[in-house]
């Protein structure tokens, strides 16, 4: 995965005797790990995209959660702020500190042990910094199935994964992040350690601690551990990649697919045309699935648990159905592992091919499933018609009503001298765009957290209630405001 351009080192705003104490004195009381030099920590100031940079006084890599209690001791003793930091992948400008330099930032590569796998219990309990990767592979060697699924899955970690509830692509059929965490180990902003690892599917003994922390984007504590869930493995998984006129055909071929599949459908995922031109001229090894072009496509995935030509049956019969009523127009069954990995990387691709196209606008959005296509038909037309000449780049997992829904430039203003001018129509697109989720009863950012990015807007589009409720319980465990200020709540609603 490529990383965004590293920007130049932060200026120190804190004297440079004063500074070096500070770090000699965390250092002593940590004895873990830690960078300080700013070449050294440039990686770490600046978030996936390459939109948000900050400073910090260190970059901690703690062994162990006691390291991380520490750490934490250190910075309420010495009034501190914290970073916790996973991967580093996240969309929302999240794991980015501030652009003061009264941060320390707890990065938690360095945790990456696999702590206990219970193949009874169908659990497996990791170290926080564990990437997502690593997870699903230490599951495999159990023959085990642990389903979330991210194309950042090499980079992106556990810890960071369930602290944005992040979704991907598996999760009509597995839930996302949060239903997919039984237990958590959290070390508080009272540098307390909670051992909530239970690998537990029935727990009711009050308040549920896990949730709160678990989509809290380090607001509320460091994730130190997780006992996550497995499934067993499928025998087969089959892909097919379907050509459609439009995402009302799509809601219908998915009605139609969950009749045929049931809980076999494991993916469902929506591309718009142009999604697949980027990608064609943008990564040659995925050329066009079809001889035709068509508007939408769906990309579907069945997992089953008898056999290849069981699967592959019921694939036939559903498309059959389908080609008959003429809901699609074309379809392609992957018949190897080789074709099964071309037709997910037309998908996997299209971030990055858009990014190559060039600077865009991103929404990821979510309404109920039965509004996709009223909300894409409206919405497309209402930003069609104040911006003439952008392309809306639209895919994503609509099988959970979650789509990313992006705005290109015209094809005639493309490329870099053309970036600044298309970039400042962002705040209108982006009200135009929430507006209309909001109206469909939708969320405005469906996987990828607020962070920074989203922070301002949910809170406008949220009710005084649900603010009210979400400062007090944010009062109510970090009272002092160190957790990753900044995030998710705007810094008024957090004091
Ligand atoms: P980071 O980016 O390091 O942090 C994200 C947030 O979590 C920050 O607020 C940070 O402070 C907090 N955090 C991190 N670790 C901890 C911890 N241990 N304790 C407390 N707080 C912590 N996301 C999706 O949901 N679905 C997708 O399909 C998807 N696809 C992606 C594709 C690409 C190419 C990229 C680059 C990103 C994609 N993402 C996707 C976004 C990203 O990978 C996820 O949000 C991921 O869960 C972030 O994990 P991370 O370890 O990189 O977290």
């Amino acid at each position: 995965m490529s990383q965004p351009p590293a920007p130049t080192a932060p200026t120190a705003t804190i004297d440079p005797a004063q500074l070096a104490a500070l770090r000699q004195s965390l250092q002593q009381a940590f004895e873990g790990r830690m960078l300080t030099d700013d070449d050294d920590m440039v990686p770490f100031l600046s978030d996936w995209r390459g939109r948000y940079h900050g400073r910090a006084l260190a970059v901690t890599q703690p062994d162990d959660a006691e390291q991380v209690r520490k750490v934490v001791q250190w910075c309420i003793d010495n009034d501190f702020r914290i970073v916790p930091q996973g991967g580093n992948t996240g969309l929302a400008g999240g794991a980015t500190p501030d652009a003061s330099e009264r941060n320390v930032i707890i990065s938690l590569a360095r945790m990456r042990s696999v702590r206990a796998i219970d193949p009874i219990n169908n659990t497996i309990t990791v170290d926080a910094g564990c990437t997502l990767l690593e997870v699903k592979e230490a599951a495999a060697k159990a023959k085990r199935l642990f389903p979330l699924t991210l194309p950042s899955e090499g980079s992106c970690t556990i810890g960071g994964n369930l602290s944005t509830n992040a979704g991907g692509c598996g999760v009509l059929r597995y839930g996302n992040a949060r239903e997919l965490c039984l237990g958590l180990e959290v070390v508080t902003p009272a540098a307390e350690i909670w051992g909530g690892l239970r690998g537990l599917r029935k727990d009711n003994t009050g308040y549920d601690l896990r949730d709160l922390f678990v989509g809290a984007e380090g607001t509320l504590g460091i994730v130190t551990g997780a006992t996550l869930k497995l499934y067993p493995e499928p025998v087969v998984t089959l892909t097919a990649l379907a050509a459609l006129e439009s995402p009302r055909h799509a809601l219908k071929l998915l009605e139609l697919a969950q009749k045929h599949l049931s809980a076999s459908l494991t993916a469902f995922e929506m591309i718009a045309d142009i999604c697949i031109d980027f990608v064609a001229r943008h990564h040659p090894e995925c050329p066009r699935p079809f001889a035709e072009p068509s508007p939408y496509y769906v990309l579907l995935e069945c997992s089953d648990a008898e056999s290849q030509e069981h699967a592959t049956e019921r694939f036939e019969t559903l498309l059959n159905e389908a080609l008959e009523t003429e809901l699609i127009t074309d379809a392609v069954i992957s018949d190897s592992l080789a074709r099964t990995k071309a037709l997910w990387a037309l998908r996997e691709n299209i971030s990055e091919a858009q990014a190559a196209v060039g600077k865009n606008i991103k929404h990821d959005i979510s309404v109920p499933i039965s509004q996709i296509g009223d909300f894409v038909e409206q919405t497309n037309a209402e930003l069609e018609a104040a911006f003439p000449g952008i392309r809306m780049v639209v895919f994503g997992h609509l099988g959970d009503g979650n789509l990313h829904y992006n705005v290109s430039p015209p094809a005639e203003r493309e490329g870099p001298a053309f970036e600044e001018e298309f970039l400042a129509l962002q705040p209108e697109m982006n009200r135009i765009t929430h507006d209309a989720v909001v109206r469909f009863g939708g969320s405005i950012s469906a996987e990828h957290g607020l962070g920074v990015l989203r922070r301002d807007e949910s809170a406008r589009y949220k009710s005084a209630t649900e603010l009210r409720l979400m400062k007090a319980v944010k009062a109510a465990i970090d009272p002092d405001g160190r957790m990753n200020p900044g995030k998710v709540l705007p810094p008024s609603a957090a004091a």
